[in-house]
């Protein structure tokens, strides 16, 4: 039985359960929070693991058995806040390498003495030792990589960094979760990066393609044989971004065409984040809907009131988040 590693220990591969595939348990900057405790926790560090160990049961109460979590490099990765968590909430959580940038790079990455091509750069090599040693002393190696390209595009930056990515995953078999901005149509570009290094493009997840309603960009993805993301449920702030009824009126259409294998679905919710004053977006009403319940409150619901049918459920729900890890389960 092949398993990967989560953050409790391996899981067989047919035992993830329904899986949201981006999601995000903390965001918290190492230096900051060393540094500056009172600011970045807002308080009681436990008083935030009470909150957060609470907003993952009610996701565990829904149904659901694992969820990705695409935090990277510079989002701000704290393992022990997440072994703390998960030691008091029944569900699976993979943990993500990579690094969350649009194009700045920090000094220790950026001087020209920490790589020449992608083989020796540091970043593959830092990849690499989370995605095979484990994340620093914490016993948990990472089973995924997170890479980012934005409004900026490829930048020569951005391209390094794709580079670093196809070429961690080539090694190890992890699958790679690319943030774009789909308004821009980059997952051709991010794709043929990354199978130039030699990823598998089939575990690929183009992420915030649900941010978008051009449903012909969407099947140009999957007819690359890449994943489609829709994985924002529950957030519509962002400017040009599709509603939730588009989000689903076009999961109906892609299943409908046969193509739910190829489509995953999850919030891209942040349980909690250092990025803003602690408290300050509680009880913001725009952002009432984005919780990591929405997807089996809501959505799914709503796809079956569409006469979309259990198996494709099931495909964007189970099968087809499992199928991101063949690569890499052993
Ligand atoms: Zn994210």
């Amino acid at each position: 039985m092949s398993t990967i590693d989560t953050v409790r220990g391996p899981v067989a591969l047919d035992a993830l359960g329904q899986t949201l595939v981006h999601e995000h348990v903390v965001f918290i900057d190492s230096e900051f929070a060393r540094f500056y405790p009172e600011l970045a926790w807002g308080g009681e560090r436990s008083a935030v693991v009470d909150k957060v160990v609470g907003r993952l049961q009610e996701v565990v109460d829904r149904g659901i058995g694992t969820i990705l979590d695409c935090t990277a490099l510079l989002h701000g990765r704290d393992m022990d806040f997440l072994k703390e968590v998960n030691d008091r909430v029944d569900l699976n959580i993979i943990a993500s390498t990579g690094i969350y940038t649009f194009d700045h790079l920090p000094h220790h990455v950026a001087s020209p003495s920490r790589f020449t091509n992608s083989a020796d750069d540091i970043l593959t090599r830092m990849f690499l030792r989370d995605l095979t040693v484990g994340i620093a002393d914490s016993g948990i190696r990472a089973q995924s990589i997170k890479v980012a390209v934005d409004k900026q595009g490829f930048t020569p930056n951005i391209e390094r960094v794709f580079r670093a990515a196809g070429r961690a995953s080539a090694e190890t078999g992890a699958p790679i979760t690319v943030h774009t901005h789909p308004a821009d149509h980059q997952a051709a570009r991010a794709l043929e990066l990354l199978a130039g290094e030699g990823a598998d493009v089939g575990t690929v997840v183009i992420g915030h393609s649900g941010d978008t309603t051009d449903v012909d960009y969407l099947r140009s993805i999957i007819a690359a044989g890449a994943v489609v993301g829709s994985d924002r449920f529950g957030l519509y702030l962002l400017p040009e971004t599709a509603s939730e009824q588009e989000r689903i009126d076009i999961l109906a259409t892609l299943a409908a065409e046969g193509h739910a294998d190829r489509v995953v679905l999850s919030h891209d919710a942040v349980l909690y984040s250092d990025w803003s004053e602690p408290g300050s977006l509680d009880g913001v009403e725009a952002l009432k809907t984005w919780v990591p319940t929405r997807i089996s409150d809501v959505v799914i619901p709503a796809l079956v009131e569409r006469g979309v049918r259990q198996t494709d459920i099931d495909a964007m729900l189970v099968g087809a988040p499992a199928s991101l890890f063949t690569n890499i389960a052993a």
